[in-house]
């Protein structure tokens, strides 16, 4: 059984930009590749998990989300960082796209994808680390028994200012590299 950090995306990986609709609006942070590919030789599965409900509200399509994943890959890949799996809710269930419009179980908190990485990478989600800029990915982390750090990037500063007790992160710091700091330094 393989440790995981599950890495958000908008906001904690890459920087934040509202509903990401082409390749070229995607900026990594300046420590983003350090980060990725020191969980990589550490020997952690990296993976993604995010919610993408701009599928649902049609300001975008899923070629555009692949698009999206398919150019992080390759600025990873030239750093020699990689993301072991990609996952995406599509959905939101007042999406306007009939087919995503839905109540699903991946759309975080809910922990779908979560599970999904469990089946196929052989994740204990017990050694595993969920990594985010909202409340919502240490929710994530509680419901499948990871520990949670909440990032100050993206939403981050905003959402530690409106803190939601009982819920509590395992740490809350600046950013991904100092996340990975943490990690790395708690095993
Ligand atoms: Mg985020
Ligand atoms: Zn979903």
């Amino acid at each position: 059984m393989n440790a995981a950090v599950f890495l958000d995306r908008d906001g904690t990986l890459i920087e934040e930009v509202g509903y990401l609709d082409r390749k070229e609006r995607v900026e990594l942070y300046p420590w983003t590749i350090d980060a990725v590919r020191a969980l990589n030789r550490a020997g952690f599965r990296v993976v993604l998990v995010s919610n993408q409900s701009g599928v649902a509200r049609g300001f975008f399509n899923e070629e555009i989300v692949a698009d999206v994943h398919r150019h992080i890959a390759d600025l990873l890949e030239a750093g020699g960082a990689r993301i072991d799996a990609y996952y995406y809710c599509p959905h939101h269930p007042d999406g306007k796209v009939k087919e995503y419009a839905v109540a699903c179980d991946c759309r975080k908190p809910a922990r779908g994808m979560v599970d999904r990485a469990v089946r196929e990478l052989a994740i204990d989600p017990a050694r595993s680390v969920v990594v985010g800029d909202r409340w919502l990915d240490v929710e994530l982390a509680r419901a499948v028994g990871a520990r949670g750090v909440l990032v100050r990037t993206g939403y981050g500063v905003t959402e530690e200012a409106k803190p939601r007790p009982p819920l509590a992160a395992d740490a809350v710091v600046d950013n991904l590299i100092a996340a990975v700091s943490w990690i790395l330094r708690s095993g």
